[in-house]
C-alpha cells in the first residue's frame, strides 16, 4: 500500500516549502493541491465566468481536464493539455480559486484526482482539507499553522525583497479574512483533523519543521 502525509494549514504558514523538504528527503512526490485549485480558476477567467456564479462554475468545471505531473522533481499542472505552471500565481487567479474552491463540484473532481494519485504513489500532500476529506486515511496528518502576526511579516519580507511597496497591517488583515473565509465555508472547511498534529511553525526555522515532520512519520511507521 502506498504511503501519505497530510499537511494542512491557512496560507502562509509555510506548507509548500516544508512539504516539498520532507518529499524529498523521503522519496515521496509532492502533490500541491492548492496549484489544481488555481489551475481551475484559470479555466473559469479563460472562460469569463463570474466568480459569484455558481452554476456558471458547476457547469463550466466539467469540461476543465486537470492533469498533474512531475518532471525534473517539480510538479507541473495541465489545464486541457497546456503547462500553466507559470500563470496560476497571481493575485487575480489566488482570487478567483479561493471563490471557486467553494463549489462542492469543483472540490469532488480535484478530491477524486488527489485520491486516484495518492493510491498509488507514496505522497506529502499539502492542502486545506487533506487530513479531513482526501486521504483521512493518511499515515501522518500535520496541521501546520503560525500566527497571523508571523505569517504577515513573512510575506511582507517576501514583497520588499521582490521590490513591491506594502504594507504590513494590510496584509496581515488580508491573512486573517482569507483564513475566515476558508475556515467557514460550507463545503470542506479548514480544520484541524481530530487526529492531526499541530504544528506551530511561528518561532521554528523551515529545517527545524521539516525534521518534526520527518521525526513524527518516523515514529508512526
Ligand atoms: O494554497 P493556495 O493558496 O495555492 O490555494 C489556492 C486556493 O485554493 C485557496 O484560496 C484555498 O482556499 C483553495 N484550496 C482549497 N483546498 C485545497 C487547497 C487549496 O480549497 N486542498
Amino acid at each position: 500500500m502506498s504511503k501519505s502525509i497530510a499537511i494542512d494549514g491557512p496560507a502562509g504558514a509555510g506548507k509548500s516549502t516544508i512539504a516539498k523538504k520532507v518529499a524529498k528527503s523521503l522519496g515521496f512526490i509532492y502533490v500541491d493541491t492548492g496549484a489544481m485549485y488555481r489551475a481551475m480558476a484559470l479555466y473559469m477567467i479563460k472562460n469569463k465566468v463570474d466568480a459569484s456564479d455558481s452554476e456558471k462554475i458547476s457547469a463550466t468545471c466539467k469540461s476543465a481536464d486537470i492533469t498533474i505531473k512531475h518532471e525534473n522533481g517539480e510538479q507541473v499542472v495541465y489545464l486541457n493539455k497546456e503547462n500553466v505552471n507559470g500563470l496560476i500565481r497571481t493575485e487575480e487567479v489566488g482570487n478567483m480559486a479561493s471563490a471557486s474552491s467553494v463549489n462542492a463540484d469543483v472540490r469532488a473532481k480535484l478530491v477524486e484526482l488527489q485520491q486516484k494519485m495518492a493510491e498509488t504513489t507514496d505522497v506529502v500532500m499539502d492542502g486545506r482539507d487533506i487530513g479531513t476529506v482526501v486521504l483521512p486515511g493518511a499515515d501522518l496528518k500535520v496541521y501546520l499553522t503560525a500566527s497571523s502576526k508571523v505569517r504577515a511579516e513573512r510575506r511582507y519580507k517576501e514583497l520588499t525583497e521582490k521590490g513591491t511597496q506594502c504594507n504590513l497591517d494590510e496584509i496581515e488583515k488580508d491573512i486573517i479574512d482569507r483564513d475566515y473565509r476558508d475556515m467557514h465555508r460550507e463545503n470542506s472547511p479548514l480544520k484541524q483533523a481530530e487526529d492531526a498534529v499541530l504544528v506551530d511553525s511561528s518561532y521554528m526555522t523551515i529545517d527545524e519543521v521539516a525534521d518534526e515532520i520527518l521525526r513524527l512519520y518516523k515514529e508512526r511507521a
